[in-house]
């Protein structure tokens, strides 16, 4: 581990998937080893929601969006705002997410996608938390639903409301985000060999507005493709970018950090006492 590195945030990754049920605290410590100490677990239902905030009280670096995917949009019902409004109470609970829209896979109607993610914008003003965005061929209706909100957010948010998380969308649409005051989260696709358009795309942004995320288990970054994704492969994103933007990881690892703490507000010190032994 190079010790004199600042430290990464991971600002994306499902923990609470059952694939890291058998190894859960040896990734983390894996993680802690390759210089990453801090973690956004988003939910995507209420389920992992809830397990994430269980996480976030026995892992102290674990911090936590709650929300709903839109794969699951189908799922939310009457009683799910209050659920998800009660979750986030916790002190862990930085941001409300997973949300967005996908018309990749449609797997919920697209006009159950809708409501329920503006159901989920209109909570994040109520509480005053950011916005982790899920997007999929489905930019134009994401902005224009965003477009609305970001004229109603409270001043406490309008410096950075959001992120639009594993950013695919082309540049001039990255930039609208940008001008809303969004963060653009970079991940393992970066590091894909048929990336050019997207390396191009990530190449221009302002590095002030960039944080990084594995999205794991999902998004492995070459060369571990194949495999399940786990944050300590947060560095090969980090390397990646370094290379991008022209500055050295130290320059990559404190800024997109700084940028993650300035979004999640998650300031605590960090202690070196802090084990992932389960
Ligand atoms: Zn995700």
């Amino acid at each position: 581990m190079n010790t004199d590195r600042p430290p990464l945030a991971d600002t994306h990754c499902h923990l609470t998937s059952p694939q890291f049920d058998k190894d859960r605290g040896e990734v983390l410590k894996r993680a802690k080893e390759e210089g990453v100490n801090r973690f956004l677990v988003p939910g995507l239902d209420l389920a992992s929601s809830r397990r994430a905030v269980e996480l976030s009280q026995r892992y102290p670096e674990i911090y936590v969006a709650v929300g709903f995917h839109p794969h699951n949009a189908k799922d939310w019902n009457r009683s799910t705002k209050q659920e998800l409004r009660e979750l986030a109470q916790s002190d862990k609970v930085v941001a409300i997410g997973e949300i967005g829209l996908d018309y990749y896979r449609n797997l919920s109607p697209r006009e159950k996608q809708r409501s329920v993610f503006q159901e989920q914008l209109d909570l994040a003003l109520e509480m005053e938390l950011p916005v982790v965005i899920h997007n999929r061929n489905s930019i134009d209706d994401l902005m224009s639903c965003i477009e609305s909100w970001s004229a109603r957010l409270p001043t406490t948010l309008r410096s950075a409301p959001g992120v639009l998380h594993a950013n695919s969308a082309d540049l001039e649409n990255t930039h609208k985000f940008i001008e809303a005051g969004f963060f653009i989260g970079v991940a393992g696709p970066i590091t894909y060999k048929k990336a050019e358009v997207l390396r191009r795309i990530t190449a221009e942004l302002p590095l002030e507005r960039v944080i990084l995320e594995t999205d794991a288990p999902y998004l492995t970054p070459n060369p571990k493709r194949g495999k399940r994704n786990e944050p300590s492969y947060l560095q090969l994103i980090a390397q990646q970018c370094a290379t991008l933007f022209e500055v050295s990881l130290n320059t990559i690892s404190a800024t997109t950090s700084q940028n993650a703490t300035e979004l999640f507000s998650w300031n605590h010190e960090y202690t070196e006492k802090t084990t992932f032994e389960e």
